[in-house]
C-alpha cells in the first residue's frame, strides 16, 4: 500500500519531526518507513536508535524492521539485529553500563523489575525510616510518614525539584491562584454590587460587598462561611452569584500555608533527603536499580558532556513510538540525547492513558511545540466513515486537542454503527451488572448466527463475522468477568485474554491462604479459605460443625474422626512435613497433584484462565523464593504486593476463535471488527497518596485529618482531578477506537464515565430486564482440559529462580527438566515418593542433630512405615559412625547454608547440606552411586558458598565422591541458556532413562521405548 500524503511527509521530513498519529492512521507503518528512509540518507541500523514502551512492543518493531530491511536492503540484516532497537529502560539501562562512574551505579548492576522493586524498596524503607532523627517523627506522623516517602520515592527526581521550591515559592504560587479565583469573584460582585435582594439573601449581599471593602483574609473568612437560605427566591440570580462566590472563597480559602505548614513540609523535606541517599548507598552496595533509578542516573551520566559527545556521535537519530507514554525523566533523557533535530517522535496524546506509571502527555505537547516540523496523521485505515465520523461526533470538544479523522473506507453494512445502552432498573448493582453482560452475550450470539457483514482487512473483503471479531473491553477487570460467564452461558465461547490484578484472582487467593497456612498453621482463616477452595473442597455444612469446636482449627481437624476431613487432613500433614525441605513453588505443585486442584479447576467454567492465573501465580511464587525457600517469606513478600498495591499482570492468553475480553490498557493498540465497551458506570478504587508534588508547583501534604491539608495540597489534588477526569476521557477514546465496523458503549446505570457520553451518542436505549437477566448465568462446564497443556502454552514456563539440581536434570534430560521444574510432578510411582520421604527424614535428622532412632525419628514423618523409618535411622547412624566419613564430621562448619546464584540471566536457589572450610557436601541415599547425575548441583553449591572441593556422601555406600570442578562452569552456563531457550525435547538414553522418576508410559513414552530397546538388546 503506498504512503498517504501526511505519511509521506512524516517520512520525508528533514531533520527532527512529531508525528501526530490518531488512531488506526498507520504509525507504525509510518515508523518503518522513517527508518528505511533514514537508512538511505546514509545512517545504518547501528546509528539509529528505535524506543517503544514494552518489551513486545519492542519485538514487535524489530520484527517489522527485518521485514522491511530484508527486501530493501537485505545486506544490512546483520547490523539490524546488533542494532538499539527496545524500550526507554534499556537505553537508560545500556547508557549506565557503559558510563557507570557517570550514572553513578557500579558497573555490574543489576535491574530490578516491578516486583522486585517493590519488595526491595518494602524491605529497605522501614529501616531508612527508623534511622530518621526524632524532630521528624515530632512533626509528622509515622504512618503518614511511609506513605508520602513511598510517593516521593517513585519519582525521586521530580521529588527534589519540587521540593527546591521553597515555601516562598510555594506561597506565591498559591498567591497566584488565589488571584486568580478573586477575578473570578470580582466578576459575581459587580453584578452583586448593581443588584439588589430582600431579606436574608439582602443581607448576605451586604456584608459580602463590605467584607471584600475589608480585604482578602476579611472577604475569603465571611464569603466561605456564609450559609444561603434554602428553595427558589424571586431573586434567583442573586442567589446564584452569591452560592458562585462562596465556592470560590472556599476554594481559595483552602489555599493557604501556615507555619504548622510549612514545618511539616520542612521535616518531610529532610527526610526525604535523608532516606533517599541512604537507599541510593544500600543500592549501590546491593547493585541493585529500578527502573525509576535507572532514568535518574541515565540522566546524570548525560550531565557529563563527554558521555553526550560520545552517544551524539555514536546514535545519529532516534524513533519514538508511543512517545505519549512518555514521562518528564524519559522526555528530558531523549532531548538530551537527540535533541529535537534527531528526533522522530510518534505518538496520540489523545490516548495517553498510564498516568500511574507517571507517563504525562505534557512532555508531548512541549515536544510537539518545539518540534522543527510536524505532521499529523487523520487518515483512519481502522474504522470506516460513518464510524469514524460517529466517533469524532463523540470526542469533538470532549477531549482536549481533538481533532477530527477520516476515512475513505464504506461501511459494510448499514447500520448502526455506534449504539448505547444503560440498564434502567430498581435492582440492585450487581443485577444490573448481570442484566448488562447477558445483553452483550445475546448481541453477540446474535450477530455471529446473522452473519454480521465485517471487513476483513486482510483478506480485502466483507465476510461474516465470527467469535474473534468481538471483543469486549472494560476500565476493570471484575466487570469482565461476568460478562465472560454471560457469554459462555449463551453459548459464545470467550476467553478473558489479558488484564492485570493476578493476586486478586480467586487461584492466587487460594495458593496465598495455602502459604498462609503452611507458614502458620494457627492460622484459622487460612485454613478455612483453603478447607473451601476447590483444594479440597470442604462444604460450608461441615465446616459449620467443626466451627463450634475447642482450640485452633487445625488442631481440630487433626483431633476429628469426621471423613469429611480425612483427606485435607492427610495432604495438609505432608505439606507441612515438607514446607521445611520444599521450596513455596514446589509445596503449590505438590497440593495440585495430591488433591487435583488443576484438574477442577480444568472443570470449572472460564477453565483455561484460572489455569493460566494458577499458573501465573506459581511464576510469581517462584520469583519470590529467590534462595530463600521459606513459606512463611514468601507469603510476607505477598502482603507486601497487595499493600503496595503492585498491579501483576495475569499471563496473556490467546483468544482463538473466541470472543476477547480485556482491560483497556491491555486492548492499547489493537483493534476488532465490532468492539462492546462496557461498565461505563464503574469506578474503579484507587489509592490516593498523602503527599502530592509537582517541580513547577511544589510539595504538598495532608498528614491526618482533611483540614491539616496545606493549601499545596489542596491545590495539586484539585490538579490530579482534572487530571484523571482529562485521562478518562482519553481512556473512552482508546477504548472507542478499537472498533473498525462496530461499536456499542453501555453501563449498568447512568453513572460515571456513562454520564460524560451520554449526550454525544445518538440514541442511548434503556434496558429493562427481565428478572431472568438479574441473576448470575450458569454456563455449562467446559470439556476437561488437557492437564498441564493449557498451562504451559499459554504462559511459558517460569524459569526465574530454580533449585539447582534443575541444572542436572536439564542436562541430563530437558524433558525430565520440564516435568519436575515446570510441571511440577513428584514422579511417577509409590517408590519414588516413599525413597524421597526416606531422604526427607534422613537430611532433616542429620541437620538437626536427632538421635538415630526410628522411634524419634517418627517425629519428622509420622506415615513412614517402621521399616522406612528405620531405614532412615540406619543411613543417618552411617554418616555418624563410619569411617567413610570422618574428615567431614571433624571439620563440619555449618549445616543446610542458602545459597543463592545468577547465571546466564537464570537465578539459581539451594541449600547446601553439610559446608567445612574449603568443601561441601551433598548427602545421598540413592541405592545406587551415580555421581555423574549431580555435577552441576555440586558445582553450583561450590561456586555459590566459594568452596574448592565438593563431595558426594553415598550414605548406603559409605562411600564419598569427589566431584571434579574444573570445566562445569562452561557446562553449567551452556545448560542454562539452553533452559532459557525454552526447549524441552526428550533425549531419551538407557543410562539415564533407567534412574528416571518420570519412566513412565503416560508421562514420557520416549523414555519407555528407550528402556525397552535396551532391554531387548
Ligand atoms: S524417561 Fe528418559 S527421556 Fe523420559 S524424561 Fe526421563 S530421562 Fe528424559
Amino acid at each position: 500500500m503506498r504512503l498517504t500524503e501526511e505519511q509521506r511527509r512524516a517520512v520525508e521530513a528533514r531533520g527532527g519531526v512529531v508525528v501526530v498519529a490518531g488512531a488506526g492512521t498507520g504509525k507504525t507503518r509510518t515508523l518503518v518507513h522513517r527508518y528505511l528512509e533514514l537508512i538511505d540518507r546514509g545512517l545504518t541500523p547501528l546509528q539509529l536508535v528505535a524506543v517503544t514502551f514494552t518489551e513486545a512492543a519492542a519485538a514487535e518493531l524489530r520484527g517489522r524492521l527485518r521485514g522491511a530491511l530484508g527486501e530493501a536492503r537485505p545486506e544490512l540484516l546483520p547490523e539490524l539485529e546488533a542494532a538499539p532497537i527496545g524500550t526507554l529502560h534499556a537505553l537508560a539501562a545500556r547508557i549506565c553500563r557503559e558510563h557507570p562512574r557517570a550514572a553513578g551505579v557500579p558497573a555490574d548492576f543489576r535491574v530490578l523489575d516491578e516486583v522486585e522493586a517493590a519488595l526491595w524498596l518494602r524491605e529497605h524503607l522501614p529501616r531508612a525510616i527508623a534511622t530518621l532523627p526524632t524532630e521528624i517523627y515530632e512533626a509528622l506522623p509515622a504512618s503518614f510518614l511511609k506513605k508520602a516517602l513511598e510517593a516521593l520515592l517513585a519519582d525521586p527526581l521530580a521529588a527534589r525539584e519540587a521540593f527546591e521550591r521553597g515555601p516562598e515559592a510555594m506561597r506565591s504560587a498559591l498567591d497566584g491562584v488565589v488571584e486568580d479565583l478573586l477575578e473570578e469573584a470580582r466578576q459575581h460582585l459587580a453584578y452583586l454590587r448593581t443588584s439588589e435582594a430582600s431579606g436574608k439573601l439582602e443581607e448576605l449581599r451586604g456584608l459580602i460587598l463590605a467584607a471584600w471593602e475589608e480585604g482578602r483574609d476579611a472577604f475569603l473568612a465571611l464569603a466561605s462561611a456564609v450559609r444561603l437560605p434554602g428553595g427558589r427566591t424571586r431573586h434567583q440570580e442573586v442567589k446564584e452569584r452569591i452560592k458562585a462566590v462562596k465556592a470560590l472563597a472556599e476554594r481559595a480559602a483552602l489555599l493557604r500555608l501556615t507555619p504548622e505548614h510549612e514545618r511539616a513540609w520542612a521535616a518531610l523535606k529532610r527526610a526525604f533527603h535523608q532516606v533517599y541517599e541512604r537507599l541510593e548507598a544500600e543500592r549501590f552496595a546491593g547493585r541493585v536499580l529500578d527502573f525509576a533509578g535507572l532514568e535518574v542516573h541515565a540522566l546524570r551520566a548525560l550531565e557529563d558532556p563527554a558521555v553526550r559527545a560520545y552517544y551524539r556521535q555514536r546514535w545519529r537519530h532516534a524513533l519514538v513510538d508511543e512517545h505519549q507514554d512518555t514521562n518528564p525523566v524519559q522526555g528530558r533523557l531523549l532531548e538530551r540525547l537527540f535533541g529535537s533535530e534527531r528526533l522522530t517522535l510518534v505518538g496520540d496524546p489523545k490516548q495517553s492513558i498510564y498516568g500511574f506509571r507517571r507517563a504525562d502527555p505534557r512532555v508531548f505537547a512541549r515536544a510537539l511545540d518545539g518540534a522543527p516540523e510536524r505532521v499529523a496523521l487523520s487518515r483512519s485505515f481502522r474504522a470506516h466513515r460513518e464510524l469514524v465520523e460517529a466517533v469524532n461526533r463523540v470526542f469533538d470538544g470532549l477531549l482536549e486537542g481533538h481533532a477530527p479523522l477520516t476515512s475513505d473506507r464504506e461501511p459494510p453494512h448499514p447500520g448502526p454503527h455506534l449504539e448505547a445502552f444503560v440498564v434502567r432498573t430498581e435492582a440492585p448493582s450487581a443485577a444490573r451488572r448481570w442484566a448488562e453482560a447477558r445483553e452483550v452475550a445475546r448481541r453477540v450470539r446474535r450477530w455471529v448466527e446473522e452473519g454480521l457483514p465485517v471487513w476483513d482487512r486482510e483478506a480485502g473483503e466483507v465476510r461474516p463475522a465470527r467469535w474473534s471479531d468481538f471483543a469486549v473491553l472494560a476500565r476493570a477487570w471484575s466487570v469482565l468477568e461476568g460478562v465472560a460467564l454471560a457469554l459462555l452461558a449463551e453459548g459464545v465461547p470467550a476467553v478473558l485474554s489479558r488484564g492485570e490484578g493476578l493476586l486478586e484472582s480467586r487461584e492466587a487467593k487460594d495458593g496465598l491462604a495455602l502459604l498462609r497456612f503452611l507458614a502458620d498453621p494457627g492460622d484459622d482463616l487460612a485454613l478455612v479459605a483453603v478447607l473451601r477452595s476447590p483444594l479440597f473442597a470442604v462444604s460450608d455444612r461441615v465446616l459449620q460443625v467443626h466451627a463450634g469446636g475447642e482450640g485452633p482449627w487445625w488442631r481440630r481437624a487433626q483431633a476429628t474422626a469426621d471423613p469429611a476431613l480425612t483427606r485435607a487432613r492427610e495432604v495438609l500433614e505432608e505439606l507441612l512435613r515438607l514446607r521445611r525441605r520444599e521450596p513455596p513453588s514446589r509445596l503449590l505443585q505438590l497440593a495440585d497433584r495430591r488433591t487435583g486442584y488443576t484438574a477442577v479447576l480444568a472443570n470449572l467454567p472460564l477453565a483455561e484462565r484460572r489455569l493460566a492465573d494458577w499458573s501465573g501465580f506459581l511464576e510469581l511464587v517462584r520469583g519470590l523464593e529467590r534462595g530463600n525457600e521459606d513459606a512463611f517469606t514468601v507469603v510476607r513478600r505477598l502482603r507486601e504486593l497487595v499493600a503496595a498495591g503492585v498491579r501483576v499482570e495475569r499471563p496473556p492468553l490467546a483468544a482463538g476463535d473466541a470472543v476477547s475480553l480485556m482491560t483497556v490498557h491491555a486492548a492499547k493498540g489493537l483493534e476488532w471488527p465490532v468492539v462492546f465497551l462496557v461498565g461505563l458506570d464503574h469506578r474503579p478504587n484507587r489509592r490516593t497518596p498523602p503527599v502530592r508534588f509537582d517541580p513547577e508547583v511544589g510539595v504538598g501534604l495532608s498528614p491526618g485529618d482533611e483540614d491539616e491539608r496545606d493549601g499545596l495540597f489542596h491545590l495539586l489534588d484539585a490538579r490530579r482531578r482534572e487530571a484523571e477526569a482529562a485521562e478518562l476521557r482519553r481512556l473512552l477514546y482508546v477504548g472507542m477506537t478499537r472498533a473498525a465496523d462496530r461499536l456499542v458503549v453501555s453501563a449498568a446505570k447512568e453513572a460515571e464515565a456513562f454520564k460524560l457520553l451520554k449526550d454525544r451518542l445518538p440514541e442511548v436505549e434503556g434496558l429493562e430486564p427481565q428478572a431472568d437477566d438479574l441473576l448470575p448465568p450458569f454456563p455449562d462446564p467446559p470439556a476437561p482440559a488437557e492437564p498441564g497443556h493449557v498451562l504451559l502454552g499459554a504462559v511459558g514456563s517460569a524459569l526465574d529462580a530454580l533449585p539447582v539440581t534443575a541444572l542436572d536434570d536439564y542436562r541430563l534430560c530437558p524433558r525430565r527438566f520440564y516435568l519436575a521444574h515446570i510441571a511440577g510432578h513428584p514422579g511417577a510411582g509409590d517408590e519414588v515418593a516413599l525413597a524421597r520421604r526416606v531422604g526427607l527424614v534422613v537430611h532433616e535428622a542429620l541437620a538437626r542433630g536427632l538421635p538415630h532412632d526410628a522411634e524419634r525419628l517418627a517425629v519428622l514423618d509420622p506415615g513412614l512405615s517402621v521399616e522406612a523409618l528405620a531405614e532412615a535411622a540406619d543411613l543417618v547412624r552411617r554418616f555418624r559412625e563410619e569411617e567413610a566419613y570422618a574428615r567431614f564430621r571433624a571439620e563440619a562448619e555449618a549445616w543446610e547454608v542458602g545459597l543463592d546464584l545468577e547465571l546466564e540471566g537464570l537465578r539459581l536457589a539451594g541449600r547446601a547440606d553439610l559446608v567445612g572450610p574449603t568443601w561441601v557436601l551433598d548427602f545421598k541415599t540413592d541405592t545406587e552411586v551415580r555421581p555423574e547425575d549431580h555435577l552441576l548441583q555440586l558445582w553450583a553449591y561450590a561456586r555459590g558458598l566459594g568452596k574448592t572441593e565438593a563431595f558426594l556422601a553415598y550414605l548406603r555406600h559409605g562411600r564419598v565422591v569427589r566431584v571434579a570442578l574444573q570445566g562445569l562452569e562452561e557446562e553449567a552456563r551452556r545448560v542454562a541458556r539452553a533452559i532459557r531457550s525454552g526447549v524441552f525435547d526428550p533425549s531419551p538414553s538407557p543410562e539415564v532413562c533407567v534412574a528416571c522418576p518420570y519412566r513412565h508410559a503416560e508421562l514420557c513414552p520416549e523414555g519407555i521405548h528407550e528402556i525397552g530397546m535396551r532391554n531387548r538388546s
